[in-house]
């Protein structure tokens, strides 16, 4: 993107809600004045769109206001403010340009999207606005520019593109966090945000038993990203490898993905390299592997048949996705997943991984069902992320690394081996104190009287099983 200077550049905020390593914040402020924008788009807030699954709850509601709040407070320490208006960004913009009566030296940028709802918006914003309008690619830990290959060239397989792009790419540093902002342009009011009734939603009550209250924002982002490396005593990054939770911070772009790969880079810098700060960049490379697939197959991301184009005949069994969807299955670890997402918005990624596997190859069920209801419900749903999950899952992907058939007992027992995870969230079954949680059917008759436990009355009956759970 060039350097040309504005009167005015309307900095348009979706998806990358920080001021730190923010390209269009340095490009904006070399106008005379700069707008940050932000506009609760009504298209965030209807229906997924197939099964029409309500967007967007309460949990995902309450993390998008604290980030919010946390950048309009940046703003205003920078000297500016975040506007807040409520309506689709291509009229607010159009709007606002009318009434500010501003000469054709005006520009809009936005941090670009892949795929979706926020890049088709990107198009509507070129046909309704007279004015320049720019996109920056910030939201990928490799830059486009800096890619061995040409984005409709990009590997279908995890290990290929990882291969490529460590042996071949480096990444970019951070754009420096300004010290400065360019003021509004006079006159304009920096509103304030909507209730969440007026699109239907309901503030979440915080559970107690979730693992970590997430709070939205950079700067909680920020200090989490410096407590999981670095911890209380500095050894944190050796010895968790549960994850790092940072996708909620992530997805909002509170956080961009070089910042997380140069910190960690720091981190290595001044202890050392071990298998925690090396699953972290590795992760992260799945990130970009999910967004650069959905650049070069598009639409297909969406398509039940998937990019690999296998033609399964997906069932649309509701019975059997309300069992799913409330964590009523049968099955322990299953449920108890889905109760961890219903509660908090999150869900881990072995959890993830099985909910979608027992979904798809147990149930059978179109994979789209479960993809939109994450959509709907987590707080780190990204459409690349979320869509390209799935659908490798569900094995209509290309890479073979995800798509095998999950056995969710055995890794219920992998995972939660004393069954505690599935005691805290499922606690119907706090009877059954051992790792025969995860195997309610298999309990006898007495055992389960004295964990007063009644299959099929206290809890369900498994809604299926399969064979390999005798193992
Ligand atoms: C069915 C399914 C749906 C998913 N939907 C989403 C989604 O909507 N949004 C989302 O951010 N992640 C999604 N994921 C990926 C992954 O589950 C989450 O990113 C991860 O659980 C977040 O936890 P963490 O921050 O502790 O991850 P860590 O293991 O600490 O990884 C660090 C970061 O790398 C990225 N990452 C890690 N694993 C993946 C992956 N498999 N694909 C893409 N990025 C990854 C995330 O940004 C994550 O925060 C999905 C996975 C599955 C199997």
């Amino acid at each position: 993107m060039g350097s040309q200077t504005y009167d005015l550049v309307i900095c348009l905020f979706r998806n990358d809600l920080r001021i730190d390593d923010n390209e269009i914040l340095e490009l904006a402020n070399q106008s005379k004045h700069v707008l940050p924008l932000y506009c609760f788009d009504p298209r965030h807030f209807s229906k997924t769109k197939l099964f029409g699954f309500p967007l967007s709850n309460g949990h995902q509601w309450k993390f998008l206001v604290e980030c919010l709040t946390d950048l309009r407070k940046q703003f205003q320490s920078l000297g500016s403010d975040l506007v807040i208006r409520q309506g689709k960004p291509e009229e607010v913009i159009s709007n606002l340009l009318k009434t500010l009566n501003l000469g054709p030296d005006v520009a809009v940028m936005f941090d670009k999207e892949v795929l979706g709802e926020d890049a088709e918006m990107e198009n509507a914003l070129k046909k309704s606005c007279e004015v320049t309008v720019e996109g920056t690619w910030g939201k990928m830990l490799y830059h486009i520019d800096d890619l061995p290959f040409a984005p409709k060239e990009v590997p279908d397989i995890f290990k290929n593109f990882e291969k490529a792009l460590t042996d071949t790419c480096k990444i970019r540093k951070c754009f420096e966090r300004p010290k400065q902002m360019k003021p509004l342009p006079e006159g304009v009011d920096p509103g304030t945000f909507p209730k969440p009734e007026s699109f239907g939603i309901h503030a979440p009550e915080q559970d107690s038993k979730s693992q970590l209250a997430f709070v939205g924002g950079e700067m909680v982002a920020l200090d989490h990203l410096q407590k999981f490396l670095w911890g209380h005593k500095g050894d944190k990054a050796s010895s968790d490898m549960s994850g790092t939770r940072l996708s909620p911070w992530l997805s909002h772009g509170c956080l961009s993905p070089r910042k997380v790969f140069w910190a960690v880079k720091t981190y290595e810098k001044e202890q050392k390299t071990n298998p925690s700060t090396e699953k972290m960049t590795h992760e992260l490379m799945w990130r970009d592997f999910f967004q650069y697939m959905a650049m070069k197959h598009k639409e297909k991301l969406f398509a039940p048949e998937g990019i690999k184009g296998e033609q399964v005949t997906w069932k649309h069994n509701m019975d059997h996705f309300n069992a799913w969807k409330d964590g009523k299955t049968g099955v322990p670890y299953i449920d108890a997943n889905m109760r961890e997402l219903a509660a908090t918005g999150f869900m881990s990624n072995k959890g993830r991984e099985n909910v979608a596997s027992f979904l798809t190859k147990d149930l059978l069920l179109d994979w789209r069902l479960g993809a939109e209801w994450f959509e709907a419900n987590l707080i780190d749903h990204e459409v690349c992320n979320n869509y390209g999950n799935w659908m490798c899952v569900a094995g209509v992907g290309l890479d073979p690394e995800l798509s095998h058939k999950y056995n969710v007992v055995k890794e219920g027992l992998l995972h939660d081996c004393n069954g505690d995870y599935v005691r805290l969230w499922v606690p119907e079954l706090d009877g059954i104190k051992s790792s025969k949680v995860h195997k309610t059917w298999c309990l006898e008759a007495t055992d389960l009287k004295a964990s007063k436990v009644e299959l099929g009355k206290t809890y369900p009956k498994p809604i299926a099983t399969a064979a390999e759970w005798t193992d």
